[in-house]
């Protein structure tokens, strides 16, 4: 926990100095320009893979990067899904963002769960509960019978991306909002131990190495 603490006079004396105008004219608003949806491993950091900055990045993390439905939530407003809902509610209709990246990782602790036959869970019903969003993701992988344990977790992982892009789709001024190309909406596949991200490409459902032409 030092650390911590040490840390956070670190970056008063460092990191702050070095962006004081930008904290400062921050003050006043935030004008973030993408949505950035993401899982909440710890290994996941999205403005150092982003390499961007305070302000830019509005930032909605749950377990697994699931966005639910737009119809569960509308439906039962005590729903547990009302915080990412509600998130992404504020972000497109009062802040206005321009971008949605939804992005999912390697070895992710929500993907392999939803196969767990030990009930590793069996402490943590919420944990349980939330997860049976990913339900659809896990028959749409077992109709493609993957033949091993690890190709079965990747296409799990990139499933669930391109099954969470559909969810978005499912809000209604999300819909209208891409459809009159107001926002531009990505899927991301980012990989831990390389630091390489993939792209989803909508068209051609596949991803691929993040080109910037
Ligand atoms: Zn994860």
């Amino acid at each position: 926990m030092r650390e911590l603490f040490e840390g956070a006079i670190k970056f008063k004396e460092e990191d702050y100095l070095n962006h004081k105008e930008l904290y400062e004219n921050l003050k006043k608003k935030q004008d973030p320009h993408t949505l950035f949806i993401s899982c909440v491993d710890s290994r996941v950091v999205p403005n150092l893979i982003t390499n961007t900055l305070p302000g830019d990045l509005f930032v909605v993390r749950n377990i697994g990067n699931i966005i639910p439905p737009y119809k569960d939530s509308a439906n039962d407003l005590r729903s547990g899904y009302l915080a990412t809902t509600a998130a992404i509610e504020y972000a497109l209709n009062i802040l206005n963002i321009k971008n949605i990246i939804v992005c999912g990782h390697s070895n992710c602790g929500a993907c392999s769960a939803i196969y767990d036959t030990q009930d590793k869970l069996k402490n943590a019903p919420y944990v349980k509960n939330w997860l049976t969003l990913l339900n659809p993701v896990k028959k749409r992988v077992e109709t493609l019978k993957p033949d091993s344990k690890s190709k079965r977790i990747w296409l799990t992982e990139q499933i669930n991306i391109e099954y969470q892009l559909e969810n978005l789709m499912t809000y209604p001024f999300v819909e209208e909002k891409f459809d009159s190309g107001q926002i531009q909406i990505f899927g991301w596949y980012y990989i831990i131990e390389t630091g390489e991200i993939l792209n989803y490409n909508m068209i051609k459902r596949e991803f691929k190495p993040i080109k910037t032409n």
